[in-house]
């Protein structure tokens, strides 16, 4: 047994046969370890430390055979009769103070349970890694000239150090008040002619900004509206879940801008969630300009960066949060609103364990605290959709675009059409409107959801798609032997010659790259400024920006992308917005393809005629009948759900069912396979008899290889969420897995590739 694996002495309470005047009474510290063992650990908390242990704070304890120290997060104090068995004592208390609070505590154990996470990686989510370094992080040495005599003649740079500290400051400000490297301002400390003078806490990175007078004299109807029934629950301190339902440009932003202003207004914080990709200087430059002082918590900060922030917000001297994901743990005191723009988005769900969804824990949050959750979207999730049109949560509709601008009009290229298709992937359609804005001096996005894996097998002349009758799921052609797989359930199927629809002969996969567009787009119009950016482009830090600023400073004529391009940004001399291939995330092998189609091309076309000479779009598709076609091209998202919504319906998909995913890598196919079939076997045999409950595989994933590893997932269909997650556990817990594989569990996943 290595030594830091729990014994049974830590994991279980012996029982021995004592006498009953051996009862004692003391204080036990329960604690969860970090990684390692899941179960909560007892621990006696010696006289001493007593007054230290705390829920919140972290804790050295003795683990295993070998007692070594570990750390380990103390989630619970009592006091009371010891068990009869000896406990190991609580070795030392290594915070000042509790890093989480009891309320943090209570959801961690509530998202541990809700995503079937273990407890210990929960923890470590909710607090960002800078938080759990030590004190060095947050904390600058300030030095001063002083006490030495030099004992040899100082170098220029060295005089000029000591001349630019005669009052206490960093060695970094000294080095650079001198023009000198920090190795110089080393080098006088250590030859003692620069002396310690105290410490400061680093700067936290908040940015305060001069006011900018961007606020809108009056709102529109229908945001005073939105902002009423915000301000209501405020004002009478009762947690509602507002949904603004609004199209792109309807000013759902500054109906939160000022409901944060009046949150401000109560004393109290707000958070504000945005995708991460929507967190660009743009976006947050709106809140810092009518704010000042505001925390942006994005990835590309480094852990003592994130620190600061955290620290300035649960001091109370940041009023505004406004981040991605994982923003929503930030600890705030005053917490009175929470946002989540774009709330659709499937960055809101962690991809990693613990696999939270933000939506539900800002959720619990709210709930907990008190406060309302607005969530905004032109085109909101099903699930957030079903739960307005059941009553629970509010639905406040902004229909229309603020200063009267028109949603572009919206023309439809059908792909079957032999002369759309004559010149590669742009139609005669497209290249005339590309044309068009080009002339008319704006600018033009061409986007390409195509994420270069599974093709889709479809009928050039009829628009059919091949799929599986068991999922409705697009299938995926697979070569050799022509065959379509299901990557729902697996069915694997051998394709026909012809459409089985309209007996043309030559079913094709479908597919164009968006560098092979690019190139197309560059022939095409060769005096346009051409810029591509998709996963493939956009590696580097910062290249995301780079690219959009260019954009925006009109160096760019026609930008190519990946959805990148559609999210949130708002760029006023977009005359054309292009969809070059709708289809292709129409008959991507998940159940949410049609949703995401009808939000993505919503969204593209959002983009365009923002300015005051309006806009176009242009849609290519093989299936312009399509319900998600046809809503996004009339802008009538309710069109889709309620198309949408009966489907989901009778295959108990969400937001009618849950799912949960299980996905089992490894380098060796055969032996992936297997393990997915026993855990497959395992969930059929716990759910036999339930009714309701349906096991889906396994099926060679999606993305059926990724870093040399194969993929199968599994998924495991019920209508009631926390019976499927007791299903599931009952029928994985004490499993061994077999060496060289992993596996995961995906409770309520939002990717299925
Ligand atoms: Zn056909
Ligand atoms: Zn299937």
């Amino acid at each position: 047994m290595p030594p830091d694996q729990p014994t049974q002495r830590d994991l279980f309470e012996h029982r021995p046969a004592w006498a009953e005047d051996d009862l004692r009474v003391g204080t036990i510290a329960t604690v969860v370890l970090p990684d390692g063992v899941d179960k909560p650990l007892d621990y006696l908390v010696p006289e001493p430390l007593a007054a230290t242990v705390e829920p919140g704070r972290r804790v050295r304890v003795p683990l295993g055979r070998a007692n070594r120290l570990r750390l380990a997060y103390c989630v619970a104090v009592r006091s009371g009769e010891l068990p009869q068995a000896p406990l190991k004592e609580v070795a030392g208390v290594e915070d000042e103070t509790p890093l989480l609070s009891r309320r943090m505590l209570a959801l961690a154990e509530w998202m541990a349970d809700r995503w079937m996470a273990r407890r210990g990686e929960v923890l470590e989510a909710v607090l960002p890694a800078g938080v759990r370094l030590r004190q060095k992080a947050r904390v600058a040495t300030l030095f001063v000239a002083g006490e030495g005599e030099p004992g040899r003649k100082l170098t220029p740079a060295q005089a000029r150090v000591l001349a630019a500290a005669g009052k206490p400051a960093t060695a970094e400000r000294l080095a650079q008040a001198a023009g000198a490297s920090r190795a110089v301002v080393t080098r006088l400390v250590k030859a003692g002619l620069l002396r310690e003078a105290g410490t400061i806490v680093k700067p936290a990175g908040a940015v305060r900004r001069p006011i900018a007078h961007d606020r809108p004299e009056t709102l529109s109807p229908a945001q005073a509206a939105a902002l009423g029934a915000i301000s209501g629950a405020m004002r009478a301190g009762r947690h509602e879940t507002i949904l603004l339902f609004g199209v792109t440009g309807s000013g759902k932003t500054e109906v939160y801008l000022q409901a944060v202003e009046e949150t401000i207004s109560f004393g109290r914080q707000a958070i504000v969630l945005v995708p991460e990709i929507s967190l660009t200087p743009q976006t947050c430059d709106r809140f810092r300009s009518r704010f000042g002082t505001v925390a942006v918590l994005h990835s590309h900060l480094t852990p003592a960066e994130r620190h600061g922030q955290w620290r300035e917000i649960a001091a109370g001297r940041v009023n505004v949060v406004v981040g991605a994901r994982s923003a929503i743990f930030a600890p705030t005191p005053r917490l009175g609103l929470v946002v989540i723009d774009e709330e659709h988005e499937g960055s809101f769900k962690q991809a990693t364990a613990p696999r939270y969804h933000a939506r539900d824990v800002a959720e619990w949050i709210a709930r907990a605290e008190n406060v309302p959750l607005v969530l905004g979207s032109a085109t909101p999730a099903l699930e957030t959709f079903a739960r307005c049109l059941s009553g629970e949560w509010r639905m406040c509709r902004l229909a229309d675009r603020v200063g009267g601008s028109q949603l572009p009009a919206v023309i439809t290229v059908d792909l079957r059409d032999r002369a759309a298709r004559s010149r590669g992937a742009i139609s005669p359609r497209l290249a005339a409107g590309i044309r068009w804005a080009l002339d008319a001096g704006g600018q033009v996005m061409l986007l390409l959801n195509r994420r270069g894996f599974a093709t889709h097998v479809q009928c050039q002349a009829c628009g059919h798609s091949m799929r599986c009758p068991q999922c409705e799921i697009a299938l995926t052609l697979h070569q050799p032997g022509n065959k379509g797989i299901c990557h729902g359930c697996g069915l694997v199927t051998r394709l026909p010659a012809d459409c089985p629809e309209c007996r043309s002969p030559g079913l094709v996969h479908r597919g164009t790259g968006t560098q092979r567009l690019e190139e197309q787009v560059r022939k095409a119009f060769p005096d346009a400024a051409v810029a591509r950016m998709d996963t493939d482009t956009m590696r580097s830090r910062g290249s995301h920006e780079k690219t959009l600023d260019a954009f925006r400073d009109r160096q760019i004529d026609i930008l190519v992308g990946t959805q990148m391009i559609a999210k949130g940004l708002d760029f006023p001399s977009v005359m054309l917005v292009g969809v070059v291939n709708a289809d292709a995330a129409l008959h991507l092998a998940d159940f949410r393809a049609a949703e995401r189609t009808c939000q993505l091309v919503t969204q593209v076309s959002g983009r365009s005629g923002r300015g005051p000479q309006g806009g176009r779009v242009v849609v290519q598709t093989s299936t312009p009948d399509h319900p998600a076609i046809r809503a996004a091209a009339a802008h009538d998202y309710e069109a889709f759900v309620r198309s949408e919504l009966p489907i989901r319906e009778a295959l108990l998909y969400p937001p009618f069912g849950n799912v949960i995913r299980l996905v089992v890598r490894g380098v060796d196919e055969e032996r992936v396979a297997a393990w997915a079939g026993t855990l497959a076997e395992r969930l059929r045999d716990a759910a036999a008899g339930a009714a309701g409950l349906r096991v889906l595989g396994p099926a060679p994933a999606p993305i059926a290889r990724l870093r040399e590893r194969f993929r199968y997932h599994l998924q495991v269909h019920g209508p009631d969420g926390p019976a499927l997650r007791a299903l599931v556990g009952r029928a994985t817990t004490g499993l061994k897995t077999p060496d060289g594989l992993a596996w995961i569990v995906d409770v309520d996943p939002v990717e299925m590739l």
